[in-house]
């Protein structure tokens, strides 16, 4: 009776991963990388030969490069442009992916007290200069770009899959949640070419499916806040979940000694100041993505009571001058683990 119960203890993994006694042992990491989404994009898997890992790393890629012809503000033919080419005028029927994601980031913008908005584009799109030309936007312009700011006028009907930007003007800078999305997805094309244990990674949103053979999680190194290129300094081990790390410390503009971040606090329209990394580790890496923007947006402790809402964990470390602080929300525990020499590192 015992025997049988634990032989059957035995199976049920394998089963599960579709592969046949003994195969488990035999397969090899395999490990590529693409620039999507003016980002590298990662694919680590484990599979029992090169030509199955190449293939389902070309799907896997292959759905990112379609999803950032969709979703790009950059490209002026990508769905989104044109989708606020139209701004101002009637509802605009839009296919799943950008209904999706518009959908996720309206959700948001309401729990997050409006701190979330992708419809912060107009404004972004002046401290992309501000970056460049390490000046500050000009006020007039900044004025005028706020006041096209606002989620609320973004309409949405799902039963019709239309969006409605009520305002000529609007646009739409979706870099806080398209990353994560398209980890998701392709971690979904890889599972459906018959590669569950991977791992991909669009530089700081990782989402993973099944663990590496004989580990009991993918083990991911978060890099210390004040030199994203160091060793990582603390480790989180997680299978079929996501982890995304935001914060001012990889993109930010330095002008007139105040250190501006690319995240752009809708209510006053500057980048900003905070110094932190956030870490989030959520059921997917759309949530994740969008949920460490809001945090780095919010602060730790509006940040941890959304976090946990969303059944997410949180790891933050801020540094406003005062030395040092971290803090974590109570989920967090059960994945922090000690470092390991595999360990992929979350570069933000
Ligand atoms: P992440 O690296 O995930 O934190 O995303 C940062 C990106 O989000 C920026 O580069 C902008 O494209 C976009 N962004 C900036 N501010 C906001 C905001 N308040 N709400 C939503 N997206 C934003
Ligand atoms: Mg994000």
């Amino acid at each position: 009776m015992f025997a049988q119960a634990s032989r059957w203890m035995f199976w049920l993994p394998l089963t599960m991963t579709g592969l046949a006694l003994g195969e488990e042992g035999r397969l090899e990491r395999f490990e590529f990388a693409e620039t999507h989404m003016g980002s590298q994009f990662k694919v680590v898997l484990y599979t029992l030969d090169e030509p199955t890992a190449r293939r389902a790393s070309r799907a896997a890629f292959a759905r990112i490069a379609a999803l950032d012809a969709t979703l790009s503000d950059y490209r002026p033919d990508s769905e989104l442009s044109r989708l606020c080419d139209q701004a101002g005028g009637p509802p605009v029927p839009v296919g799943k992916d950008l209904f999706d994601l518009l959908a996720r980031s309206k959700t948001m913008y309401e729990r997050s007290g409006g701190a979330f908005d992708v419809t912060i584009a107009p404004v972004g799109r002046l401290w992309r200069r501000a970056r460049r030309d390490r000046k500050l936007p000009d006020p007039e312009l900044l004025a005028k770009a706020r006041a096209l700011v606002g989620s609320d006028r973004m309409r949405l009907d799902a039963e019709a899959r239309t969006v409605q930007l009520l305002q000529p003007g609007m646009k739409i800078d979706l870099g806080a949640i398209a990353k994560g999305y398209a980890s998701d997805e392709a971690v979904q094309v890889l599972k459906e070419e018959g590669v569950p244990r991977a791992l991909v990674a669009g530089s700081g949103d990782i989402v993973v499916g099944d663990p590496p053979p004989g580990a009991l999680g993918w083990t991911i190194g978060i890099a210390p806040l004040d030199d994203p290129a160091a060793p990582p300094t603390k480790f989180l081990r997680v299978r079929n979940a996501a982890v995304s790390t935001s914060g001012d410390a990889a993109r930010f503009v330095e002008i007139g000694g105040t250190r501006y971040s690319h995240i752009i606090d809708p209510k006053t329209g500057l980048g900003m100041v905070e110094h932190a990394g956030v870490t989030v580790i959520a059921p997917d890496g759309a949530t994740a993505d969008a949920l460490d923007t809001t945090v780095y947006l919010l602060g730790p402790e509006k940040g941890i009571a959304l976090v946990e809402s969303f059944g997410a964990s949180v790891l933050i470390v801020r540094d406003n001058g005062r030395g040092r602080q971290v803090f974590e929300s109570r989920g967090i525990k059960p994945y922090l683990t000690s470092g390991e020499k595999s360990a992929e590192t979350l570069r933000p």
